[in-house]
């Protein structure tokens, strides 16, 4: 159940969940200097004076970036601030050359918005996204390279991250884990973000605190850097169990940060939370407001792409299952490759297709969707096979196995090992005469009644034409020649 309450020692809570997402601009350079903002790099390879915070460097700001914000904005159905402006957020950590994170607070560039979640129960629920800003992310403290000494890579200093900040209007693991599905599918689908959530690119903090049901918001307990949608679920479940006992046992909950432990599958505390005045937020003094025209806006919303919730309604409307359709939408990559099998072709059996017997294969060979041997093209052929009855739906199956080992294309397989189904009707109805033949005892028992004896011989047809026979016209055949007396 999506909104469960929970059970207390004296009585029952309410979770409320408010997320920040932190996503990684898809950009080839950093917010404010032109290194790399690629992952992977040897430590320190990837970093400009700006990133290190060399005395006299300026930030120039990177057009990609305001770009994409725009565009994820406008994907989270948000209003656009046309002024924004960047700002000093200042705090002291090593990986952090500068002294200060430039940031956006008081006019961050994207405003309210809000995203559709689906729940396991089909149901959707709608949830607010309080603001988009972008910033600078930091670089990296290493302690686990040598006994007596911390390492910092700068790398990722200085790299794009919009933070996406939610409403606090989640009330279960569950809604919180569809929450990040949702839009990390949502950035992929706008290119704006790869959403991988292992390499970091998008990390969370989670928000908690419980309430007695209908009560006013209770206080929070921050999470930092959840980076996996399983361990977000994990970390919830966990920290809001710990409320309850904190303040069933007498005690109250203080507002701090805390570290989710992955091997112990708990929280404990990093710092007591620090408030926005602490960071003495000013506008920085390097960068001009962020200036946007209308036409700006105007011309990334006219080349927004369909996006999840749209395409969705357009696979059901098509013929496909709502199921089906959300599992196919769920995944940018795989639903791009069901839409080029599905075209010409007939959307539910191209649905089956893709989600079974190609993925069934895939992971039996343990290989990603990209690195598929049949194509999407390819099954598209294969598909059209089946609809044009040139062969079965049981024969395509060994002809999938065999372009799936071989690569090879479905009609080639056909034709080189006869598959072609039987239509000439004389050459099928020779099969049915033969196996009534061999069957007379079978024929007076379904005449006398016993009807679920068709199947019998249908079965037996198929068999003798090696699974060739159209099945239609077997049916056909069968039908006028065992009830005619
Ligand atoms: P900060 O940077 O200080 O954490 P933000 O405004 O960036 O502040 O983020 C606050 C986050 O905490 C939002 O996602 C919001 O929904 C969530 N939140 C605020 N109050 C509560 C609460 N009482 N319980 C759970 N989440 C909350
Ligand atoms: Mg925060």
């Amino acid at each position: 159940m999506a909104h469960a309450l929970l059970k207390g020692e004296t009585g029952e809570w309410e979770m409320v969940i408010g997320l920040e997402v932190h996503a990684q601009v898809l950009t080839k350079s950093k917010l404010f200097s032109g290194a790399s903002a690629d992952f992977g790099a040897a430590p320190n390879a990837q970093v400009s004076p700006v990133d290190a915070g060399m005395p006299g460097m300026l930030p120039v700001i990177n057009k990609l970036c305001v770009e994409h914000a725009v565009r994820t904005g406008l994907g989270i159905n948000a209003a656009i601030n046309l002024y924004s402006v960047f700002e000093r957020k200042n705090y002291f950590y090593p990986d952090l050359p500068q002294g200060y994170q430039i940031s956006q607070y008081a006019h961050p560039i994207v405003g309210n918005g809000f995203i559709e979640i689906d729940l396991q129960d089909g149901s959707s629920k709608v949830v607010g996204i309080e603001r988009l800003h972008l910033e600078q992310d930091a670089g990296k403290s290493l302690h686990d390279q040598h006994p007596s000494k911390s390492y910092v890579d700068l790398n990722r200093s200085g790299n794009p991250l919009m933070e996406i900040v939610s409403k606090p209007e989640m009330n279960s693991a569950e809604e919180a884990a569809a929450y990040v599905t949702k839009l990390r599918a949502i950035l992929r689908y706008l290119g704006t973000c790869d959403g991988n959530m292992d390499e970091g690119s998008m990390r969370c903090d989670v928000n908690v605190s419980v309430r007695r049901p209908g009560e006013e918001l209770g206080t929070r307990c921050e999470i930092k850097n959840v980076n996996s949608i399983r361990f977000v679920s994990q970390a919830i479940e966990y920290e809001a169990r710990r409320q309850i006992e904190v303040i069933e046992g007498g005690g109250k909950i203080t507002q701090e940060t805390r570290l989710f432990d992955t091997k112990a599958g708990t929280t404990r505390t990093m710092r007591s939370k620090e408030d926005a005045h602490d960071y003495r937020y000013f506008p920085d003094p390097d960068l001009l407001p962020l200036k946007l025209e209308q036409k700006f806006v105007d011309d990334i919303k006219k080349s927004l792409p369909e996006l999840p919730d749209a395409k969705k309604k357009r696979l059901i409307a098509s013929g496909l299952s709502p199921y089906d359709a959300s599992v196919l939408v769920a995944d940018k990559e795989r639903v791009d490759f069901f839409e080029k099998v599905a075209n010409n072709n007939d959307a539910k059996l191209a649905a089956n297709w893709v989600t079974t017997e190609l993925t069934g294969a895939l992971n039996k060979a343990e290989k990603e969707l990209s690195q598929s041997p049949v194509s999407a093209v390819q099954l598209g052929e294969l598909i059209a096979l089946i609809s044009n009855d040139t062969i079965s739906g049981k024969i395509a199956k060994e002809v999938f196995a065999e372009m799936f080992a071989t690569g090879k294309n479905a009609a080639a397989i056909v034709e080189s090992k006869g598959l072609k189904q039987v239509t000439d009707s004389g050459a099928i109805e020779k099969i049915v005469d033969e196996v009534l033949r061999e069957n007379p005892d079978k024929i007076a028992e379904y005449r006398s009644g016993k009807d679920k004896l068709f199947g019998f011989f249908v079965g037996q047809v198929l068999k003798k034409s090696g699974g060739k026979a159209n099945p239609g016209m077997v049916n056909d055949l069968l039908k006028s020649k065992l009830n005619q007396q």
